[in-house]
């Protein structure tokens, strides 16, 4: 109901962008006040916990200044192997060449059984994207993630048609009616919800509930602070196996690797992956507690010169 008084409240300032952004933030606190109240994980609120533990992949590979690229990419994804993840994620949308040139070594470097996907952050047109599509194939790629900008359904689908590798997206997709369209017409085979920017696990469940009628794999997009890993590992303990058949596929978890020193400085006990396997916190509601002494350390002032 506050979920909903709110988005009744502001949605002549937008249902999307920072308005829904906010109140996701909202909804999180608001469950784990629940899950705090009634001792219990928001896994088991939102229905149970399924797994205690996922498989994560390490996310990272941006292109960096004053560097080779290509042995660049190729040296970081082998170190994610070295430190036991069994797949990885690396970015691309710079140039098809340029790109397919890392995919290769990549895929030389972490070897033939590490899972690879490739994320282009919106950074191809559609025609790039298929060519991308076509020829990068053959490095066994799981998905191809945001081809082409979030706006333009119409070339989301035409690479999801038109070259062999699964598409995924989402992140940047908005409240459950922002998602209508692009499940509605097959848009994507991996859907990538971000809890903080879809609305919460309020409405990331009604979103989910739409992809499940398509066959869609939800994926939670990862990107934020560890309250973001935090709430996004309580949402994959609850979340059933998906296909609804004999041997679903197992989920795995975004675990972003760029370097970022405010991600797990703002919790007590930091969420790490062991051998490429996150443990999900059993503990009351997210099941995490805030470092405010370290919010302290991040907290922005704004000045202003001298104002009295
Ligand atoms: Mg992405």
């Amino acid at each position: 109901m506050l979920w909903q008084e709110l988005y009744n409240q502001f949605r002549d300032q937008g249902q999307r962008g920072l308005t829904i952004t906010a109140l996701s933030g909202i909804d999180v606190a608001l469950w784990d006040i629940k899950g705090k109240h009634f001792n219990a994980p928001i896994s088991v609120l939102l229905g149970g916990r399924v797994r205690e533990t996922v498989q994560a992949y390490a996310t990272g590979a941006f292109r960096r200044e004053g560097v080779d690229r290509v042995t660049d990419t190729a040296e970081e994804c082998a170190r994610h192997v070295a430190d036991g993840f069994k797949a990885v994620k690396i970015k691309i949308g710079f140039g098809v060449e340029e790109d397919l040139a890392v995919v290769e070594a990549v895929r030389q470097a972490i070897g033939p059984d590490t899972r690879l996907k490739i994320d282009a952050n919106h950074g191809y047109s559609a025609l790039e994207a298929i060519e991308a599509g076509r020829r990068g194939a053959e490095f066994d790629i799981d998905w191809f993630e945001e081809p082409v900008i979030p706006e333009q359904l119409d070339a989301y689908r035409e690479v999801r048609a038109k070259q062999p590798i699964p598409v995924a997206g989402g992140e940047t997709w908005h409240g459950r009616f922002a998602f209508r369209d692009p499940i509605k017409t097959g848009c994507v085979d991996i859907l990538q919800l971000d809890l903080f920017g879809a609305g919460g696990f309020t409405e990331m469940r009604r979103i989910a509930d739409m992809a499940a009628l398509r066959g869609e794999r939800v994926v939670p997009h990862v990107s934020g602070t560890a309250i973001q890993i935090a709430a996004s590992l309580q949402l994959v303990s609850a979340q059933l196996p998906n296909p609804p058949r004999r041997d679903p596929i197992a989920p795995i978890f975004e675990f972003d690797r760029m370097p970022n020193s405010f991600r797990q400085a703002v919790i007590t006990q930091p969420l790490e992956a062991q051998d490429g396997i996150m443990r999900i916190p059993d503990g009351p509601g997210l099941g995490i507690e805030i470092n405010r002494d370290a919010l302290k350390d991040f907290a922005f002032a704004p000045s202003f010169g001298n104002v009295s």
